[in-house]
């Protein structure tokens, strides 16, 4: 079965079509200014040139059509039509407590992630306009939702609980919801395979570090605690993202520049993480770059975010007595070779070790750990779009 994969943002939209029985990528793409003029779609066929092409494009049905068209083009596309598309997997962000699972979207489906727009406004709206554009334009095939908090509603209370008023939980949903979910459960399936043991014998810490980025704890297959909370946030120091801070710093910032509490929210969320202490970037490859040119508050920058990343792995260490597997992915987890070695530097005691050598790689599945060490340490590239094309083959056919 070939199965399209849709994650659409506010004003861009990435896709990819897989051939199920083997897996693989046929096509993918990006549609980006939706909405906003020089709007365009880059679209590449596996094994050809990719190719731009510049449409004006209002919305987000625009866009669906012209990836439609695109997929099913006579020289760049990979089907005749699209009956030959089996069903259609959409990423959506929130899934508050509605869904512990990928659904197949039916109309109840729609009005439980519309209930859900209150906790992820800037995401949740633009994932509906896609799903709202695909059912008009293949109306007879099935969609599948594929939500980043799932994996996470697995968490006990006591991970997921905030010690405020118990009504701000019950009247507002305010608890730990966790993100990432499909790239943690993609890589937690993938260590199990690497180890050649059973998840359910397994206990896993996953270090999703990316721009945005998070750490998750797994025991026997099931997320028991992550790093993200009530929204993306919390938790580990991210490129532009603060992470954990001290609730009382938010007031009084807004207080001492004179700015709302959504300004002050803004700057934990755009202006801080390593951006914020480096003043240099967000980008891992930049901070490095400056690092080199003895850049005091680069090194500071990537210090603090080694040393939150370590704060995690012990925490959940301790959480699940012991743990078999550290795994490293997404953009800085996968690339940076100097990050892995801050964080997994001096934990020997505690049985983490990597080799230096083997940790000399990019981007390709590769066991890093020293020989004799109690817990492996393991890079895996991530691949969100194979698991929600997973997620949605499996719903589909159990049809
Ligand atoms: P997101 O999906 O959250 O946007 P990614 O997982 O794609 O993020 O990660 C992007 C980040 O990965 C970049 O901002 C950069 O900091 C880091 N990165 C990418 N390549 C490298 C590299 N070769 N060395 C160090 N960091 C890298």
């Amino acid at each position: 079965m070939k199965i399209l994969v849709i994650n659409c943002g506010s004003s861009s939209l990435k896709y990819q079509v897989l051939d199920m029985t083997t897996e693989e990528v046929l096509c993918k793409g990006i549609v980006e200014r939706i909405g906003i003029e020089g709007s365009f779609i880059g679209h590449e066929k596996i094994g050809l040139e990719k190719k731009k092409t510049l449409i004006p494009m209002e919305d987000h049905k625009d866009a669906i059509a012209q990836v439609l068209k695109a997929v099913q083009d006579e020289e760049y596309g990979v089907v005749k039509s699209l009956d030959e598309i089996g069903a259609v997997g959409h990423r959506v962000v929130h899934a508050g407590e509605k869904y512990a699972d990928s659904v197949i979207i039916d109309d109840s489906v729609i009005k439980a992630l519309e209930e859900c727009t209150e906790l992820a406004p800037l995401h949740n709206p633009p994932n509906l306009a896609g799903i709202a554009a695909c059912r008009q334009l293949m109306p007879n095939t099935p969609m599948v939702g594929v939500f980043d908090t799932a994996f996470h509603q697995s968490m006990p209370p006591e991970s997921y609980i905030y010690a405020l008023p118990y009504e701000y939980y019950t009247k507002y949903g305010i608890r730990r919801y966790g993100f990432h979910g499909t790239s943690h459960k993609y890589v937690a399936e993938k260590a199990a395979e690497v180890l050649n043991v059973e998840l359910e014998d397994l206990k896993l810490i996953t270090c999703h570090l990316g721009n945005g980025a998070s750490v998750s704890a797994i025991k026997r297959g099931k997320c028991i605690d992550t790093s993200m909370g009530f929204t993306p946030l919390e938790g580990l120091v991210m490129g532009t993202r603060s992470g954990d801070i001290d609730p009382a710093i938010v007031s009084f910032i807004a207080n001492k520049e004179g700015i709302t509490h959504e300004e002050a929210n803004e700057i934990l969320n755009k202006k801080s993480g390593v951006l914020g202490i480096s003043g240099v970037s967000s980008d891992f490859r930049d901070l490095e770059t400056a690092v080199a040119d003895g850049d005091e508050r680069a090194i500071l920058a990537l210090k603090v975010f080694a040393h939150k990343v370590r704060f995690y792995i012990g925490a959940y260490m301790a959480e699940m007595n012991g743990c078999d597997a550290i795994i490293f992915t997404a953009g800085v987890g996968e690339n940076d070779i100097m990050m892995r070695e801050l964080i997994c530097h001096d934990l020997g005691n505690i049985g983490i070790k990597i080799d230096p050598l083997k940790n000399k790689v990019k981007g390709k599945l590769t066991m890093i750990s020293d020989e004799g060490a109690k817990i492996k340490v393991i890079l895996i590239p991530t691949n969100e779009e194979l698991m929600i094309a997973r997620d949605t083959l499996k719903l589909v056919k159990g049809k």
